[in-house]
């Protein structure tokens, strides 16, 4: 149940129907691990906390950088050299007394993964690094977490969802085979806008409100979907993904 002053502070979610106080209970019961509180992790656990998520770890090893702030608009010209995961749960602990915010304040390894993964309803991915990438869908995979995969440069975006709990989803690793050559350009090489981010981002966290008050399978656009945007011609692409049945990480179990 919700208290009189929840029921207030999130009316306006609560009216939308597939939300109902049923969803806003489950959004204040969830425990969401965000895996990089850069570009995408900013906006995402603003968002999620702002929605009333009740438990969210922030991992993140980098500190705050001058050529950050352009678009990691949790942080200002004093938080330079400080942890970003720290600075973001500080600041976000404030502005939502009602959230549990956590730091972890280094690169999340499969250590870390197997010590939170069993603790959390959903993991978003808004790091910034294939290798990264790839561990955590692993980890979620082995775990059967559901995750919520975000990545941008320059003008253009993407978002996924994997969801091991169901037998027919794709993973990352179906999409993009380790033993293939990754990609070498990332936001250092090819830039980055703010609110290309703030797209892909917004993507994300509204991905993971559906999995986590059960709008996920009646929407179903979620697993198998490969959603690209393009910033310069304001264009969403859709693909369809398929899991592949030779893939190592997910493969050969439906
Ligand atoms: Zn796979």
């Amino acid at each position: 149940m919700l208290t009189t002053q929840e029921q207030l502070k999130y009316s306006r979610q609560i009216m939308i129907k597939k939300i109902g106080e049923q969803g806003q209970v489950a959004l204040r019961n969830a425990k969401v691990l965000i895996v990089g509180v850069g570009g995408l992790g900013n906006p995402v656990s603003l968002y999620l906390a702002a929605a009333g998520v009740g438990t969210l770890y922030l991992a993140d090893g980098d500190t705050i950088e001058l050529s950050n702030l352009p678009r990691q608009i949790q942080f200002n010209e004093q938080d330079i050299n400080q942890n970003k995961a720290d600075i973001a749960a500080e600041k976000l602990n404030s502005q939502f007394p009602d959230s549990d915010i956590e730091a972890i304040d280094e690169m999340l390894d499969r250590e870390l993964c197997d010590y939170y993964l069993p603790q959390v309803d959903l993991v978003l991915d808004c790091s910034d690094n294939i290798q990264t990438r790839y561990l955590i869908n692993q980890a979620c995979v082995a775990h059967k977490v559901p995750l919520v995969i975000g990545a941008a440069t320059g003008f253009d975006g993407q978002q996924l969802v994997v969801d091991p709990r169901d037998e027919s989803s794709a993973c990352y690793h179906c999409l993009f085979p380790s033993s293939e050559k990754p990609p070498a350009n990332n936001c250092q090489t090819l830039g980055i806008l703010g609110p290309v981010l703030a797209i892909i981002a917004g993507m994300q966290a509204l991905q993971a409100i559906k999995l986590l008050t059960g709008n996920s399978t009646e929407h179903d656009a979620q697993i198998n979907q490969l959603n690209l945007y393009d910033g310069l011609s304001n264009q969403w692409q859709q693909f369809t993904m398929k899991k592949q049945q030779n893939c190592t990480v997910c493969g050969g179990k439906s």
